[in-house]
This record gives structure tokens, sequence and C-alpha cells, in this order.
């Protein structure tokens, strides 16, 4: 048997995982994450995002793949927030047009919605709480933020979700135009990875 940490990442979203791997991959190298579907593991139930909090949902997700496997288990909550909105969709985002994980409708809609606002009004961040949860109840989150802006119309075929919409600030490109390598040093999902990686060497390794 193998002494390298193990975790699970409490997320269905394959993009996610290849991102979080790849952020954790740096400080916690010989980490080995698990996915929720991974083979072998006990089947976690799906959660209600109830919190209305981006922290509050991370702890959710993360507290459900730690109960039902008995791992150390990490999780995201992530949304985009728009100025205009009053911070909408924020936690709603995934499930902005009404079907959840519908993300070519939820963009177009909320494209729509924005479709009379000036240029220099569009400014829009990407939040993401990044949770941790030990089987002793230790508990961390840590939070990132990516400010940008919303394009009129989506630019690119790159990362998922609002990505072909927002600009990053101090960028030309959409972030559904840029490599997953340039969306990673920038993302809102790794700056709180990034934060909460501080502390994984030592509760995890
Ligand atoms: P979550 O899976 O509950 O965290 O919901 C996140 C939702 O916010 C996704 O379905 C996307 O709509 C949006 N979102 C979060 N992070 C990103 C990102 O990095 N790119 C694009 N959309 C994102």
């Amino acid at each position: 048997m193998s002494g390298a940490p193990r975790a699970v990442l409490a997320t269905r979203n394959a993009h996610k995982v290849g991102e979080i791997a790849a952020l954790l991959a740096g400080p916690l190298p010989s980490l080995e994450l698990l996915a929720l579907d991974a083979e072998g593991l006990p089947a976690v139930p799906d959660v209600v995002e109830s919190g209305t909090t981006f922290a509050a949902n991370s702890l959710l997700k993360a507290r459900a793949a730690c109960a039902a496997t008995g791992l150390p288990a990490l999780a995201d909550d992530s949304g985009l927030c728009v100025d205009v909105l009053g911070g909408a969709p924020g936690v709603f985002s995934a499930r902005w047009s009404g079907r959840h994980g519908d993300d070519a409708a939820n963009l177009s809609l909320l494209l729509a919605q924005l479709a009379d606002v000036p240029d220099e009004e569009r400014g829009a961040s990407f939040v993401c709480a990044a949770a941790l949860v030990l089987p002793g109840g230790h508990e961390e989150v840590r939070s990132g933020r990516l400010a940008g802006s919303l394009a009129r119309a989506p630019r690119g075929a790159g990362g998922f979700g609002y990505d072909p919409a927002v600009v990053p600030e101090g960028e030309h490109r959409t972030l559904g135009e840029m490599s997953a390598a340039e969306k990673n040093a920038i993302s809102h999902r790794a700056r709180a990875f990034a934060a909460l990686a501080g502390s994984l060497p030592r509760l995890l390794g």
C-alpha cells in the first residue's frame, strides 16, 4: 500500500477535476485526487446546494463527500457575480436559466439580459470558495476572485460555463479564447485553491 495522501474531490464536473488536479499538483505532487465517480469509492449522494453563499455550499459538498467516503474531501462552489445585477447570478450561476448545468442556456440568458448595458458598466467577477473537510471534523474554507467584464457575445471554445463571455481585467480575450494553462494562472478557482493549498501538506501530507 502506498503512503501517498488521498482526497476525494466533490464534483462531477470533468473540467473542474482537470483544473483542480493541475492546481494541486504544485503544492502537493504526491496527492492522489479521486473524482466522485472514481472506481471503488462509495456512492456520494447529490447535494442540494441550499446555501446562500459560496462558502456555505462548498462546505455542504465537502462534508457530504467526506461523510460518504471516509476520506478527506475537497470541494468548490463558484459562480459569476455581475455588478449591474447586484452580484447575481452568484450562487445561482449554474441554474440561472432554470435548468441546472445548462451552460449554453445560462450564458445566452445572461447576455440577453445585459444587451442594453453599456461597455463601461459590464463589470463582473468570478468568485470561488474552496473547502477542505477532514474525517476528524477539521474544516477550512478559502476564497478567490477574478475580476473582469462581460463581452457582448460569446467568443472562444475553451473552458466551460460563462468563460466565453468573461474578459479578465487587463486582457482583451475572453477566458474561452485563452488556454487552460493561461486560465489556471489567474482563475478564481486557482486563487482559492492556492490559498487552501498552504495547509494541505500539513493536513494531508
Ligand atoms: P458550481 O458547480 O455549483 O460551483 O457552479 C458553478 C457555476 O458557475 C457553473 O455552472 C458555471 O455556470 C459558473 N462558473 C463557475 N466557475 C466558472 C468558470 O471557471 N468558468 C465559467 N463558468 C464558471
